[in-house]
C-alpha cells in the first residue's frame, strides 16, 4: 500500500494541530514551511502552534486521562499492536516521508521505520505485564501492597534526526502505561509525527490521548505547559543545552523527567581487534543517519600498532559513500538537516585543520542546492581539539591514536557526556575491563550498533536521565503507590 507520487503522499499528511481528536488550525491561522533539505524547497505548510494551542492540547490530554487510565491494559496493548501492523503495512510511505523531510537515504529510512515500529510491538507486550506486589512487613504487623499507576499527562518533545522512532520510543510506553500525551515534534520534521498520529487514531487510540502541536516557537509553547499543574511528566530528546533549560523549568513543579540528550561517543580499536570488523563497526557507528545520531562515533581512538592499517581501510570505505538526495538510486549519504548544521560541521573541520589535523578525504562543501557535506576523515587529531570535545552531528570521523588501555579510557571519559562507547577487541577480559571503566550508559562490544527496542537506551552524566525501551522504558511513565494494610489477622483475634 503506497500513496503514489510524492505529491500524493504529502497530500495525505494532516497539516493541522491534533487537539482532542480533531485536526485544527493554529489560533490566528499561523503556519510554517517544512523544507526538503536535499533541494532547499518547500514540502508543505503546517499549522504553527502558539502558547494558547499548547494549553488547549494539554487541557484535552488532561480531560482524557482518567478514562484512558481505566482502559484495560489488554485493550491498550491491542491498540499498539494494531499500530505496529499499520505502520508495517505503510512502511514505504513512512520511509519516503522521512527521506523527504529529513534527507537520509531511503534504505536508512526503511531501517528507521522497522526500528520505530518495533517500539509499538515491544510495548504492546509490556502493557499487560505492569504489576506490583503484596508482602508482609518484616515485623509481621502490616501488609505492604505496592502498585503502579500511570504518571498522567505527559509532554513529549522529540528531535528531527529520527522523526518516527524518537516519537514511537516515547508514545508506545506512554500508551502502554496509560498516560495521555502532548507531542511536540521538531519543527524541522513534523510531518512524520502527524502522519503517525493519524495512524494511531485509526488503530483505535481514543480522542485526546495523543495531541500533537508543531511550532516554530518551542520555548514559548512548552514553557506554560511545564508550569501547568495538569502536566505530570516531561520526556525530552534533544540537545543537552535545551535539556538543561527544560530541567530547570521542570524543577518548579518537581515534574517527573526523562532526558535523552547529546553524546560524544568514543569508538576504541585495540591492537588485538579484528581490524576489518572494527572498520565495519566504525563505518556503521559513524555513518548511520549520516552521522546525525546521538550515538554516532564522535571520536575514533585507534591503538598505534593498528592505526595505519585501520585508517587505510576506513578511508577507502568512507570514500565509497555516494552523496546525493536520499530518494535517488545509489545515494548512500544524504544532506545534513539544514544550512546551519552544514556550516557548523564545515566550521568544525576548518578549526581542526587549523589546530593541526589533516583532512585525508572529504572536507569541502560541494556546490549546488541542498545542505550536503561529504564523508570526511581527519587524522593527526589530539584529544584536546574541539572536534573531539563537541558533538559533530555530521559525516566527519576524527582519528586519535593511543598507546595503551589506560590512556584510551582516560581520553574516552574526558567529556561531560556519557551516552555510548564502542570497543573492539578479541580479549574477553579486556572487553569487560573497558565496560566497567567507561563512563557510559551503553557499551557496544565489537559492534557499531547498540539501539534495540528491547534494551534500555540512555546515558549518564550530561547525556541524560532515564531510559527508553527495554523493561525499563515503561517505568518512566509509571509511578509507584504503596498501600499500608493493617495485619488482616489482627481482627481475627477479636472475632
Ligand atoms: P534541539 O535540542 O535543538 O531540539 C530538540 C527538540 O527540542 C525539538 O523538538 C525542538 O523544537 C525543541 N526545543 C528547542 N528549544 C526548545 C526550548 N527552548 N524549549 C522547549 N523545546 C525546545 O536538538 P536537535 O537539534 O533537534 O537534535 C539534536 C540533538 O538531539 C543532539 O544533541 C543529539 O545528540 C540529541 N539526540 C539525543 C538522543 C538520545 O536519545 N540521547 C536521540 C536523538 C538526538
Amino acid at each position: 500500500m503506497s500513496a503514489g507520487t510524492d505529491q500524493d503522499l504529502l497530500a495525505s499528511v494532516p497539516t493541522g494541530l491534533l487537539v482532542g481528536g480533531a485536526w485544527v488550525a493554529a489560533q490566528g491561522g499561523k503556519t510554517f514551511e517544512v523544507i526538503d533539505p536535499a533541494h532547499g524547497t518547500v514540502l508543505l505548510e503546517v499549522a504553527d502552534a502558539g502558547p494558547e494551542d499548547g494549553v488547549a492540547a494539554l487541557a484535552a490530554a488532561h480531560a482524557a486521562q482518567e478514562g484512558w487510565a481505566r482502559m484495560a491494559p489488554r485493550a491498550r496493548a491491542e491498540i499498539l499492536r494494531r499500530a505496529f501492523t499499520l505502520v508495517t503495512e505503510r512502511a514505504e510511505d513512512f520511509a519516503r516521508l522521512i527521506t523527504l523531510e529529513m534527507g537520509k537515504p531511503l534504505a536508512e529510512s526503511r531501517g528507521e521505520v522497522a526500528y520505530g515500529a518495533e517500539f509499538l510491538r515491544w510495548f504492546s507486550e509490556e502493557a499487560p505485564r505492569i504489576s506490583g506486589r503484596y508482602s508482609t512487613a518484616p515485623d509481621g504487623a502490616n501488609r505492604l501492597l505496592v502498585r503502579k499507576r500511570p504518571v498522567g499527562p505527559s509532554l513529549l518533545i522529540t528531535p528531527w534526526n529520527f522523526p518516527l522512532a524518537m516519537a514511537t520510543r516515547k508514545i508506545a510506553p506512554a500508551v502502554a502505561a496509560g498516560c495521555t500525551m502532548v507531542l511536540k515534534p521538531a519543527e524541522l520534521t513534523p510531518l512524520t509525527s502527524m502522519l503517525f498520529a493519524q495512524l494511531m487514531s485509526e488503530a483505535g487510540l481514543p480522542d485526546g490521548v495523543l495531541n500533537v502541536i508543531a511550532t516554530t516557537r518551542p520555548g514559548e509553547v512548552t514553557g506554560p505547559l511545564i508550569a501547568d499543574d495538569r502536566l505530570r511528566k516531561l520526556s525530552f530528546t534533544g540537545s543537552t543545552a535545551v535539556g538543561r533549560r527544560l530541567l530547570a523549568q521542570a524543577s518548579d513543579q518537581v515534574l517527573r523527567v526523562s532526558m535523552e540528550l547529546g553524546g560524544n561517543a568514543p569508538l576504541i580499536v585495540c591492537e588485538d581487534a579484528d581490524v576489518e570488523e572494527a572498520v565495519s563497526g566504525a563505518i556503521t557507528a559513524k555513518m548511520r543517519n549520516g552521522g546525525e545520531a546521538c550515538v554516532a562515533a564522535n571520536r575514533i581512538l585507534v591503538h598505534r600498532d593498528v592505526a595505519e592499517e585501520f585508517t587505510r581501510s576506513f578511508v577507502a570505505r568512507m570514500e565509497s559513500f555516494v552523496l546525493g538526495p536520499g530518494n535517488e538510486d545509489g545515494t548512500t549519504l544524504g544532506p545534513l538537516i539544514d544550512e546551519r548544521s552544514r556550516d557548523k560541521v564545515a566550521g568544525m573541520v576548518a578549526d581542526a585543520t587549523q589546530a593541526g589535523a589533516t583532512v585525508v578525504t572529504g572536507g569541502s562543501v560541494p556546490a549546488g542546492a541542498g545542505y550536503f557535506y561529504p564523508a570526511t576523515v581527519l587524522t593527526g587529531v589530539t584529544p584536546g581539539m574541539a572536534i573531539v570535545q563537541d558533538e559533530i552531528f555530521g559525516p566527519v570521523a576524527p582519528i586519535v591514536v593511543f598507546d595503551d588501555d589506560a590512556e584510551a579510557v582516560r581520553v574516552a571519559n574526558a567529556t561531560p557526556y556519557g551516552l555510548v562507547a564502542f570497543v573492539f577487541t578479541r580479549d574477553l577480559d579486556r572487553a569487560f575491563r573497558y565496560s566497567e571503566r567507561l563512563e557510559s550508559g551503553m557499551i557496544g562490544l565489537n559492534t557499531g550498533v547498540v539501539s534495540n527496542p528491547a534494551a534500555p537506551f540512555g546515558g549518564v552524566k550530561a547525556s541524560g536521565l532515564g531510559r527508553e525501551g527495554g523493561a525499563e522504558g515503561i517505568e518512566e511513565y509509571l509511578e509507584t503507590v504503596y498501600i499500608g494494610i493493617r495485619d488482616p489477622f489482627a481482627s481475627e483475634v477479636s472475632d
